[in-house]
């Protein structure tokens, strides 16, 4: 039962641990310092019988489970890409914890599905989408990535491919051999099959080849292939390579295929206005997503997806059994028709708190600010005598290695640059990932950490050169 003085008792030591967190996360070793197993051992075998105190779970909590927390929100993480988060955000989970609501439809939280309206033409407004595109927000580029390619596949199949299956189409998905995983994990759910996700050969920055994206279509449809759906990267995971926009909704637009644009990352570079060329060509793409989860301070997870036709979307999706029947299905907007599960967590509101409280001119200011310390970092790196970039940098993703002079000493440069990132990810002062460039092994540097400022990139520099004068 609800204790309104032991709620605030325990609260206020929840604040002062997160209060605490904020303020020191910088001094944790980035990288959880365990190796497997360590962890689990510490924790109980069996579920308890009788309840425990709020103390106790707190105190394991400090002593087994931080142990084994990697710091996403260090400003010294800079791999994968990061999951920011930001004080607004927090504040607004706290919120949509305490509501507890499972916004499915309409009416089991009017606000919910409003907000997610509003918040997503705001946001659909900032990175310069037309009006047209309309948002949803899923839990991860994954899902909407799958959700497009569904709402392409039926499309293609004359909107026949939820009734009757597809066994026997030949149906056909195309990207570039540096998109992301999910597109085929997306294909494969989608019951298109690997086999018929056609990927496409790249230049030597990693960016997808039209001119062969259009030979591949024109070639599967003599064979009697249909083309359902393409995959645009802006943004790609391994470089963050811009896939040509334009030339690739031309193509889509002629072959009438349905065109994707995956910018789970480097869509939030859009909120710039001298950013917004790489995006020409959008309008004419069907669907748009990004994730806020990433580099726009939303905690995980937060991913809009934006679609062009939103009925014919919906027409995928909709499925609406007597049990969840009311009178204002026709009326109302129920996002349960925008995607794959029926319950929702209440995302908007994060965004909501976020957007405000940055406003858009504070959410620039930031992008830009990592997008310029990102140029600093590559700056060093290429004057630096160790390392040479992998390829040029992509908004704030740098991927470099050792010249390929220090292979005269070391029989396996690859190699060698896989050792030197162990060393920087073992000594907990920064995290960093790695990525295959033109058959390459190249240490990778995202700068997009929420409190990431020069002081903490200069440190990683520090640390990079003073390995490499020890290696080598
Ligand atoms: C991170 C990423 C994804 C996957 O994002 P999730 O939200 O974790 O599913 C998809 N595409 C690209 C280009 C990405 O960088």
């Amino acid at each position: 039962m609800f204790n309104k003085e032991e709620f605030k008792e325990n609260a206020q030591c929840i604040i002062d641990w997160i209060t605490d967190y904020f303020s020191n996360v910088e001094n944790f070793p980035v990288r959880s310092q365990l190796s497997y197993g360590e962890v689990k051992k510490s924790i109980a075998k069996e579920a308890p019988l009788v309840a425990e105190t709020f103390d106790v779970i707190l105190n394991d909590f400090q002593t087994k489970i931080f142990p084994g927390i990697t710091h996403w929100q260090s400003p010294k993480y800079f791999a994968y890409f990061p999951a920011n988060n930001s004080i607004p955000s927090v504040f607004a989970e706290f919120l949509t914890a305490a509501l507890g609501i499972q916004g499915m439809k309409w009416i089991t939280s009017p606000a919910a599905t409003e907000l997610e309206e509003v918040v997503t033409d705001w946001l659909g407004k900032m990175i310069g989408l037309s009006e047209q595109f309309k948002g949803v927000i899923q839990d991860t580029a994954s899902v909407a990535t799958l959700c497009a390619i569904l709402a392409a596949r039926e499309r293609i199949s004359g909107f026949q491919s939820n009734s009757k299956g597809i066994s026997g189409e030949k149906i056909r998905v195309y990207c570039s051999s540096e998109a992301h995983s999910s597109v085929e994990k997306a294909v494969r759910i989608a019951g298109i099959g690997s086999d018929n996700l056609v990927k496409i050969k790249i230049d030597k920055e990693c960016r997808m080849l039209a001119s062969d994206l259009e030979k591949a279509i024109a070639e599967d449809l003599s064979k009697g292939y249909k083309p359902a759906c393409i995959v645009g990267a802006l943004g790609t995971t391994g470089t963050c390579a811009i896939d040509p926009i334009a030339e690739i909704a031309e193509i889509a637009v002629k072959y009438n295929v349905w065109f994707h644009i995956d910018a789970a990352f480097a869509g939030t570079a859009l909120i710039l206005p001298e950013f917004r060329k790489m995006i020409s060509g959008y309008s004419k793409a069907d669907s748009f997503v990004l994730n806020p989860h990433k580099w726009m301070f939303t905690n995980f997870d937060c991913s809009v997806l934006y679609v062009k036709d939103e009925k014919q979307f919906q027409e995928t999706f909709r499925l609406v059994p007597h049990y969840l029947q009311t009178n204002l299905d026709n009326e109302v907007n129920d996002y349960s028709n925008w995607g794959i599960q029926l319950g929702r967590r209440f995302r908007a509101l994060k965004l909501w708190f976020v957007i405000r409280s940055f406003g858009v001119k504070g959410l620039q200011d930031k992008i830009r600010e990592h997008i310029q310390l990102a140029e600093y970092f590559e700056g060093k790196i290429k004057n630096s005598k160790w390392f040479e970039l992998a390829v040029p940098r992509n908004l704030a993703v740098v991927c470099f290695r050792f010249k390929s002079e220090f292979q005269s000493e070391n029989e396996n440069l690859n190699e060698l640059n896989a050792d030197l990132l162990e060393r920087i990810n073992k000594s907990g002062e920064a995290y960093m990932s790695h990525s295959i460039v033109n058959g390459k092994f190249a240490l990778r540097f995202v700068c997009a950490q929420t409190n990431t400022e020069k002081r903490h990139v200069d440190e990683a520099l520090q640390l990079i050169f003073s390995l490499a004068k020890e290696m080598t």
